[in-house]
């Protein structure tokens, strides 16, 4: 056991100015789903992405329960989701009633593949009626859902162009991505509407929290109107739809205004730690350091890993366990939308490369505000455990003829 402190996988950071703002809403009364800093965090949150319109929500999973919904998305359609993610991403779209259709990821950057779901929608659906439909389930494919993985941008140029060419709404799942960018536009200003999360683990966070962004001014429109009990009059009880109390509260935007303050520097922390980990451990067999495309600026949300067992000689759950014995808490990837109990019944267009990151993949200690040091410990204990497990072939005698 590790006589140090333990490093925690990832802290939030709450150094800015959240006591002050949480104040003024505890001192105004301003407490509920009704406030000025509600207001605030939507513009600078719209602002700062680069769209016209923001609606904040209770979650991220709220909030692409709704983008789904005001995309269009119904009962019993199908919507493309990557089978690498969070199991977030899969239950918004069930909560709206409809069925995900995972697609694997490509190998580079562990983002949704574009060439595999342009070759689902080209070999197993067709147009029918003005809608795609997929032939084997006969169900309507309503959308389009990339996630950009661990704060990486998926190659959006790709999903627009087949998005496009398909006619599908695009639904960003944007919940690791804040402060990413692709081609110099922030992630989230690709699709057609973009969710994002303020969940603790999250790169800012507002405890629990999420955001729809959008430039559509019906889809916004609709967005506040259902996450507010679709409220139609300001006086009477007056609903003509079913709504939902997914409204973010006042406290919780005015720690969000606040973390926001500290976004530029909490992403230049995390890129400069991605970089640390590149450096230090790019060079050891058996270890492929995550990283980032030409054309993108990633947010590195994670920093993460992959371990091929064989060549390292400790498997990533091995490594994971031998640093936790070292004070270093890691986590290993999802499991594969396709492999976990919850979604295995769902259509699935596997090449295994999701197995394969899932498998090896290990998110490694990226809190904003870890020391140097701490850092230092990381990389130096993933030395000394690759050295430990090589050293009895290191000393293997030479064979003699
Ligand atoms: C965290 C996360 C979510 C869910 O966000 P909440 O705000 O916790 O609901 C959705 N999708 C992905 C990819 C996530 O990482």
């Amino acid at each position: 056991m590790s006589s140090h402190p333990l490093i925690p996988l990832s802290e939030p950071e709450l150094s800015g100015r959240e006591w002050t703002y949480v104040k003024q809403c505890l001192d105004t009364g301003w407490v509920s789903s009704a406030g000025p800093f509600v207001q605030r965090f939507e513009e600078q949150m719209a602002e700062l992405i680069g769209v016209r319109y923001a609606v904040a929500t209770s979650s991220c999973t709220a909030a692409l329960h709704m983008a789904l919904k005001v995309a269009g998305v119904e009962p019993e359609d199908e919507v493309l989701v990557p089978s690498l993610t969070f199991v977030a991403s899969a239950n918004a779209v069930r909560h709206a009633n409809a069925w995900p259709v995972f697609i694997d990821a490509e190998p580079n950057y562990w983002q949704l593949d574009a060439r595999l779901a342009e070759e689902f929608l080209r070999r197993r659906c067709r147009s029918k009626g003005g809608a795609l439909v997929n032939k084997g389930s006969g169900r309507r494919v309503r959308a389009i859902m990339p996630v950009h993985v661990l704060g990486h941008p998926v190659d959006c140029d790709a999903v627009c162009e087949v998005a496009r060419r398909y006619g599908l709404p695009i639904v960003e799942d944007a919940a690791e991505s804040i402060g990413a960018r692709y081609k110099d536009r922030m992630v989230g200003s690709h699709g057609d509407i973009a969710c994002f999360s303020f969940n603790g683990n999250k790169t800012i966070t507002t405890g629990g929290g999420g955001m729809i962004v959008t430039d559509n001014e019906q889809w916004a429109a609709r967005a506040r109107y259902l996450t507010t009990q679709a409220k139609d009059d300001p006086l009477e009880y007056v609903h003509a739809e079913v709504g939902y109390n997914y409204r973010l509260s006042n406290v919780l935007a005015a720690i969000g205004c606040a973390q926001l303050e500290g976004l530029e520097q909490a992403v230049q922390a995390k890129r400069r730690i991605a970089e640390h980990y590149r450096q230090s451990l790019g060079s050891i067999e058996g270890i492929c350091v995550f990283e980032e495309a030409p054309e993108a600026y990633c947010g590195y949300w994670m920093s993460a890993v992959l371990v091929d067992a064989p060549r390292f000689g400790m498997s990533s759950r091995e490594l994971c366990s031998y640093l936790e014995t070292h004070g270093i808490q890691t986590r290993p990837l999802w499991q594969p939308m396709h492999a976990i109990g919850a979604y295995q019944e769902c259509e699935s267009i596997i090449t295994g490369v999701a197995d394969r990151l899932a498998e090896g993949g290990l998110c490694l200690p990226c809190s904003a505000g870890m020391s140097d040091q701490d850092l230092h410990r990381v990389t130096q204990a993933i030395h000394q455990a690759y050295q430990q497990r090589r050293a009895p072939t290191a000393v293997r005698p030479q064979h003699v003829a």
